[in-house]
C-alpha cells in the first residue's frame, strides 16, 4: 500500500526511523497528472533500490505563465492508483505554504544554459526549478534522483547543480518516452484539442526528418504549428512549439 506523507516532518520522522542507513531510496519528483512515462521513471527506481517516493508537487515558481498553472491537470486519485499499481512506496505530497517558507526569498540560479532554448522563452522558469528541486533533495534524502531526458535541458541544469553543489543523491537520466504516434508523453498532451492532438505527432516526426532547422520549422509552421525555439544543443536538437494554448517540448539525437 502506497503511504501518502504530507508534511515534511512527517518525512523526516520516517526516513530517520525506517531508511537511513538501512535501505537504499530513489525518488522520483514530479508535478502530478501521471503517465506512462512517470511510472516508467518509477519503475526504474524501484528495480535500483529498496525503496521509492515519488513526490507530487505542482511548483508554482516554474510558471511563468499563470494560466498554464490554472489549466494545469490535477489528477491525484488516479496518480494514486497508478502509483500503487506500480509498487511505489510513499507519496510525498507538499504544500506551497511548507515547501516556501521564505516565500521564494532564496532563490537558486544558473547563470549560462538557463538562458537558452525553453531558459529564453519563460523568464525565471529554471529558477523556479532548481529552487524547488534543490528543496526537494534536501528533504527527501534519497541515494539517488530520477530525471526524464524529454526535459533535457532540465535534467542538464539540476545534474550541473548537483556536482557544484556536492550533493549527495546521484542524479539519474531516463530515457525519453513516446506514444505509439511518436509525440513525447507530457501531461499537457490531455489538454490539446481533438484536431490539435491529431497534429501533435508531426513534431516529433519533423524533428527527426533530418532535414535542416529552416525546412523543419518551414514544414511545422505551415502545418499550423507556432514555432518558439528549434536549435541544436551539442549532438542534440532542442525544441518547443505552441498548439492552441499548448506548449510542447521534445529533443532527438542528430
Ligand atoms: P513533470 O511532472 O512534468 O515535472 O515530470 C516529472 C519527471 O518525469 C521529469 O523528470 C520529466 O522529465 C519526466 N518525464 C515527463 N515526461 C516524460 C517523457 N515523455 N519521457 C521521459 N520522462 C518524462
Amino acid at each position: 500500500m502506497v503511504k501518502v506523507v504530507e508534511s515534511i516532518s512527517e518525512w523526516r520522522e520516517i526516513f530517520e526511523s525506517e531508511i537511513k542507513g538501512k535501505k537504499r531510496l530513489g525518488f522520483v519528483p514530479t508535478m502530478g497528472a501521471l503517465h506512462k512515462a512517470h511510472i516508467s521513471l518509477v519503475e526504474r527506481s524501484i528495480r535500483e533500490n529498496d525503496l521509492t517516493v515519488t513526490s507530487i508537487f505542482l511548483n508554482p515558481t516554474q510558471f511563468n505563465d499563470p494560466n498554464d498553472l490554472k489549466n494545469y491537470p490535477k489528477t491525484f486519485d488516479r496518480d494514486r492508483e497508478l502509483l500503487e499499481e506500480a509498487g511505489c512506496d510513499y507519496i510525498f505530497l507538499p504544500n506551497r505554504e511548507m515547501m516556501y517558507p521564505d516565500d521564494y526569498r532564496y532563490i537558486l540560479s544558473e547563470t549560462d544554459l538557463s538562458n537558452k532554448f525553453c531558459g529564453a522563452h519563460r523568464p525565471g522558469h529554471f529558477d523556479g526549478v532548481l529552487t524547488v528541486v534543490m528543496k526537494l533533495l534536501n528533504i527527501i534524502s534519497a541515494d539517488s534522483a530520477y530525471f526524464g531526458e524529454k526535459d533535457w535541458q532540465q535534467y542538464k541544469l539540476i545534474k550541473g547543480m548537483a556536482d557544484a553543489f556536492f550533493m549527495q543523491t546521484s542524479i539519474i537520466p531516463c530515457p525519453l518516452i513516446r506514444e505509439s504516434d511518436g509525440l513525447a508523453y507530457s501531461s499537457r498532451n490531455a489538454l490539446l484539442t481533438k484536431e490539435h492532438r491529431e497534429l501533435a505527432p508531426n513534431f516529433y516526426r519533423v524533428l527527426s526528418s533530418g532535414k535542416s532547422i529552416i525546412e523543419m520549422k518551414d514544414e511545422l509552421e505551415s502545418l499550423g504549428f507556432t514555432i518558439d525555439y528549434i536549435e541544436a544543443d551539442e549532438n542534440r536538437l532542442l525544441a518547443a512549439v505552441i498548439l492552441g494554448e499548448v506548449r510542447l517540448i521534445d529533443n532527438v539525437e542528430r
